[in-house]
């Protein structure tokens, strides 16, 4: 039972805002918000202070991460190619319900991080500063944080790797369990006639076509979708809450991007295309079966004729907007 009668609630709610607001300049953690976009929406001083954000300012994280690299302070990324850096990092960010992780700041503090998402693709961040605690094994713990890293992450390509992309299909099917929700969509997708690119123009520029589609790709999926590399020139997008016309209409604009890419600055004037395959997780599926028929689909839009769309049938129609989980 609440004390308060009913139209007293809102503003109830507003003084509930106005003290955790207050309470989080104070509480001696450094706390930020970001939206679905990465755009940091509320940052309190203490974190406006140790990564240089100004008061009004609302810096996207690639950008605030990017300018304090350049300008060697906030964060202490060890890398000599931060572009390659972010996008490995970009690829892993905001994919796990929370994690937690040390980090150490230019400024020589060291700060135990967590980062708490919420399904709709807004993040929370809370750091703490551990500079007197903890400091026995940190490099031992941060060799790990490192490897474990690397087992996520696609060597060439720095999105992620097929070890980390089927854990997260693992995760999607579990969600099939609850009949109330909508779960998503699995498309697997892989570039046409890549033989052809190989034999014609040798090995090192088919990595190069690779890296473009990993690129061009990544920048196109959202926070909340999971893009990695399972193998060879063959990619895997997962896509939470996601109804089956909105994952066809990103994919068309994949297959546009790609279509306009031209990666060989040797030769201008080459294109290449890719196909996919697009099903939507079904109540009882387990990883195989949602894997194998979006790998069906893929087939039969290779068969007719590439640089398309295969859809499969057992899930709900494109344009389905209700986006329940069908039943087999
Ligand atoms: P389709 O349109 O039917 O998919 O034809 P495709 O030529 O793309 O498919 P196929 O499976 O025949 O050929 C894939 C090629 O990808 C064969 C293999 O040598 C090449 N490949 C696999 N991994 C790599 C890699 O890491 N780098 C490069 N450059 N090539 C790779
Ligand atoms: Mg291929
Ligand atoms: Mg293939």
């Amino acid at each position: 039972m609440t004390p308060y009668p009913k139209d007293m609630m809102a503003l109830v709610d507003i003084e509930t805002m106005l003290q955790m607001r207050q309470l989080m300049e104070e509480a001696g953690v450094l706390i930020a918000l970001y939206d679905q976009d990465d755009c940091l929406r509320y940052a309190n001083d203490a974190f406006r202070a140790a990564w240089f954000i100004g008061q009004d300012e609302h810096p996207g994280w690639p950008d605030l991460m990017r300018r304090n690299f350049h300008a060697g302070r906030g964060t202490v990324v060890k890398t000599t190619d931060f572009e390659t850096w972010l996008r490995s990092t970009m690829a892993r960010r905001g994919k796990a319900g929370f994690r937690a992780f040390e980090t150490d700041l230019h400024d020589g503090r060291w700060l135990w991080m967590t980062e708490t998402m919420q399904p709709n693709g807004w993040m929370l961040c809370v750091a703490s500063d551990i500079t007197s605690i903890r400091s026995d094994e940190r490099a031992l713990r941060q060799d790990r944080d490192t490897a474990i890293k690397a087992s996520q992450t696609d060597e060439l390509t720095g999105v992620t790797s097929r070890r980390f992309v089927m854990a997260k299909l693992d995760e999607l099917v579990r969600g099939t369990g609850d009949q109330c929700r909508e779960v998503g969509c699995l498309a697997v997708l892989d570039i046409d006639n890549f033989k052809y690119i190989n034999d014609r123009f040798g090995h090192s520029v088919g990595d190069a076509v690779l890296k473009d589609f990993a690129i061009t790709l990544q920048r196109l999926t959202r926070k909340t979708d999971v893009f990695g590399r399972v193998g060879g020139e063959e990619f895997v997008l997962i896509l939470p809450n996601t109804v089956m016309g909105e994952a066809e209409a990103i994919l068309q604009r994949m297959l546009l991007a790609i279509r306009h890419s031209r990666p060989l600055p040797a030769q201008v004037s080459f294109p290449y295309t890719f196909s996919a395959g697009l099903a939507c997780a079904l109540r009882g599926d387990d990883s195989h079966e949602l894997y194998r028929r979006a790998d069906l689909a893929l087939y039969a839009a290779k068969m007719r004729g590439r640089d398309q769309v295969g859809i499969d049938l057992a899930g709900p129609a494109p344009g389905d907007v209700r986006g329940l989980i069908a039943t087999k």
